[in-house]
């Protein structure tokens, strides 16, 4: 083994939130106006401050610098880029400042003109969303914000070494979106890498010696041209006199590896945590002198790792490579919260199988220690403790385990998995039971969580009311909102979710096996911070979650009334899964611990019930060679959830934020009864791939978008069913909004929903 002076801690980037979340509240305090500038820049650099000594104390040699943003990173990166839409470039001068960065996010800021913000959308397969740079035919780049520079002198002057951090040029092209014309982006390449250089160039004044470059794109299976892209951006960066280290991370590049072998880079980063598989290959490839840079904690999950099992794993490539070897994250710790040790309410021993941002960093000076040869004794009572540790933490893990829900998943036998009889005899029983008109009208949930409703709930979560009364003034609200229906003439009616915080937080306070943190906070885009569950053992479900609220919702009408469940996928998706598992083993779980809830729903007396999975689409894998085997469990375990109820019942899923054209076949193999999706953006658009599919089961196509406060017109709702009836027959059609209504007030609710059952009886009449 070599020593320990070869091997480089190296990180990719920490989370700019701050422990408490202080960079959202500094920076929402700066948006209402109740701050300087100057004090918010001033809280953002006690932050760069804290995250660069806490990565220095771990044995971080160079600290990434860059991966600070204000509101996003990719926008940073316009704005030095100068790649700034016109409509909030400052009115004078068009130079670039914070409050220019704001109002691209936001569409407004302290200063300027309000203009509407720019899109966003998640970054690649995580939570994270990104500002996607706008990009004209004729675009120009050059230099024109000084944040990343600012911040390495910041780094100098605290004594580190930087490594600015980030996004190649080839991964910028590939987000951005053409704007204007319809032209190729690849066309303004060789102006970017200009830029690009002259960035370079800048660093290299300030003393900087390695800059990382994160081309995450060639995670996906990518076109020739680029491809070719990759080879000639960086052949154009090499005579940049800093070195360049090029990241990928969140999945296998195996299939561009003779590509990226060949790249005049100093090093390589990979993703070793999604694909651990592709270290031989690309460390018997690695050119003289090249830096190859393990990433071997996982970046996005909380878990702490089996530090001695990847020590032993990855012994002979530090070995072989003598001293070009760094250990890292497998990507930015971006997406993971930021410090276990704020977390006092846990059980231990939950704590201990936990590791956050922070604590990932300990994680690498560990895996260091392993692979170094000890210097003394001390050093060697060390090394055994570590290993102590992680043989102790997988032993609680195995001695936790639920054998009940493990013999059940074992037992798991096809028939599980489907209905009783196939969807046309379903459907013939379903209509004689239920007789429901013609274009049948429902919602999707929820309805409007009120500030009232907010304040029981935290009034009830501190203690301050008791259970009794929390329960009854929710009957009361539940009351209010099937009457308010059954006013406004709706047909299958919903309890309204008054209950619910969180679609998933909701179930997993009553599933086994999760837990929720305190400050587990994650960044899902600008100030916004999620705190997803943590799945921690094997899950099943005590006691039922929902039926006594569907039941009092039933109880107060002869129509219908919709149980509400989210499905396996969502859940699992929309949390920090345990990795002792496969996904799918997880998810076969749920969707047991779903199934219990829909039996004993309809045992309840509940004739429809309703499996949310707007999610699903989110889970698909970054190459389209993986989808088809995701696809097979994620169906499968939706699937189980709903297959336990005799013919009767009618099973509804609803998805939003999809696009179906490459996924209908798995959406048809889900044979939900009845399917809501978001279609009234799209003007119908998604439901071609319903209509060329032939998809046989019904369908609600939203007609009413919930995510704009304006009342949509019975006219404008008429045109949009019937423009979905010109793709899909009208009895398979139903008539509902896009998503739920948590969002939105009452005043605009009612006459939203009375104008679109006015266009459904119009359309009853015409058809
Ligand atoms: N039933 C949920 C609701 O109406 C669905 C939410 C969603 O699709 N995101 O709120
Ligand atoms: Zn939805």
């Amino acid at each position: 083994m070599q020593t320990s002076k070869e091997i480089q801690i190296a990180n990719l980037g920490f989370p700019r939130i701050g422990r408490q979340r202080e960079l959202k509240f500094a920076q929402e305090k700066y948006w209402r106006g109740e701050t300087s500038q100057a004090e918010l820049k001033k809280v953002a650099k006690e932050l760069r401050r804290t995250h660069w000594e806490w990565q220095a104390q771990a044995g971080v040699s160079l600290l990434p610098v860059g991966d600070f943003a204000f509101y996003d990173q990719v926008l940073t990166l316009s704005a030095t880029l100068n790649a700034i839409p016109e409509r909030h470039r400052n009115q004078d001068d068009a130079h670039v400042d914070l409050d220019t960065l704001f109002r691209v996010a936001r569409g407004r800021a302290p200063s300027g003109k309000d203009a509407p913000a720019g899109e966003m959308t998640k970054y690649f397969n995580t939570n994270y969303h990104y500002i996607v740079p706008e990009l004209t035919v004729d675009q120009e780049f050059s230099v024109a914000y000084e944040q990343f520079f600012e911040e390495v002198e910041e780094a100098k002057v605290l004594g580190y070494a930087a490594k600015p951090v980030l996004l190649g040029p080839v991964s910028y092209l590939f987000l951005s979106k053409a704007v204007g014309s319809d032209f190729d982006k690849l066309s303004l390449l060789p102006k970017l890498i200009k830029t690009y250089a002259d960035i370079l160039a800048r660093f290299s004044e300030q003393g900087v010696d390695w800059v990382q470059l994160e081309e995450p794109v060639l995670a996906l299976e990518l076109d020739a041209d680029w491809q070719a892209a990759i080879s000639s951006a960086y052949e154009e960066l090499k005579s940049s006199e800093v070195k360049v280290l090029l990241a990928s991370y969140y999945g296998t590049i195996a299939h561009h590896q003779a590509l990226v072998s060949a790249l005049p880079v100093a090093g390589l980063h990979l993703d070793l945590v999604t694909a651990p598989e592709q270290l031989a290959e690309f460390a018997a490839n690695l050119q003289p002198e090249q830096v190859l840079s393990l990433g071997v904690i996982n970046g996005r999950n909380v878990w702490a790792a089996d530090i001695d099992l990847i020590a032993e794993r990855i012994a002979p490539v530090v070995n072989d490579l003598k001293g070009r070897v760094w250990i890292s994250p497998s990507c930015s710790l971006l997406h993971s919260p930021v410090d276990l040790d704020v977390e006092t309410e846990l059980a231990p021993a939950l704590k201990q199988q936990l590791s956050f941002a922070k604590q990932k960093l300990s994680e690498l000076t560990q895996l260091k220690a392993l692979l170094s040869t000890p210097a003394d004794s001390a050093a060697k009572v060390e090394i055994d403790t570590i290993v102590a540790t992680c043989v102790a933490r997988r032993e609680a893990r195995e001695a936790a385990a639920d054998q009940q829900v493990i013999d059940r998943v074992a037992a798991l036998n096809a028939d599980d998995y489907e209905r009783d009889t196939v969807f046309a005899n379903r459907q013939a029983i379903q209509q004689q039971k239920f007789n429901l008109p013609l274009l049948p009208t429902t919602t999707i949930g929820s309805f409007p969580q009120t500030p009232a409703i907010r304040g029981l709930r935290s009034r009830w979560r501190k203690g301050e009311i008791t259970q009794e009364f929390y329960n009854d003034q929710l009957r009361q609200v539940t009351r209010d909102t099937v009457e308010r229906q059954l006013k406004l003439g709706i047909d299958v009616l919903v309890h309204g979710e008054a209950e619910r915080n969180d679609m998933v937080e909701y179930f997993g306070e009553q599933l086994q096996g999760f837990a929720f943190t305190k400050f587990g906070w994650v960044q899902s885009y600008g100030s916004r911070c999620v705190k997803p569950p943590l799945i921690y053992g094997d899950v099943s479900r005590p006691e039922a979650m929902t039926v006594e609220w569907a039941q009092y919702a039933q109880s107060l009408t002869d129509k219908p009334v919709k149980g509400m469940l989210t499905g396996p996928v969502t859940i699992l998706h929309w949390s920090f899964a345990r990795e002792d598992i496969s996904r799918e083993e997880i998810a076969t779980q749920i969707g047991l611990a779903i199934r219990d809830e829909v039996v004993d729903l309809q045992n309840a007396g509940i004739g429809i019930i309703q499996i949310d999975e707007p999610a699903f689409r989110e889970g698909l894998p970054l190459k389209k060679s993986d989808w088809q085997a995701y696809l097979k469990w994620a169906v499968d375990s939706f699937k189980l959830s709903a297959a336990g109820v005799t013919d009767e019942t009618q099973i509804h899923t609803h998805m939003c934020y999809s696009e179906f054209n490459e996924t209908i076949a798995a959406i048809a193999a889900m044979d939900a009864d009845v399917i809501t999706i978001e279609t009234s953006r799209s003007r119908m658009e998604l439901l071609t791939a319903f209509e060329d599919f032939a998809y046989p089961n019904e369908i609600g196509p939203g007609v009413y978008d919930i995510h704009t406060p304006n009342t949509p017109t019975v006219d404008e709702m008429v045109e949009l069913i019937e423009k979905a009836a010109d793709k899909i027959a009208v009895r398979q059609l139903w008539v509902n909004p896009d998503c739920g209504l948590k969002t939105r007030t009452w005043d605009e609710v009612e006459p939203a929903l009375k104008n679109l059952v006015q266009a459904t009886k119009v359309l009853r009449r015409k058809l």
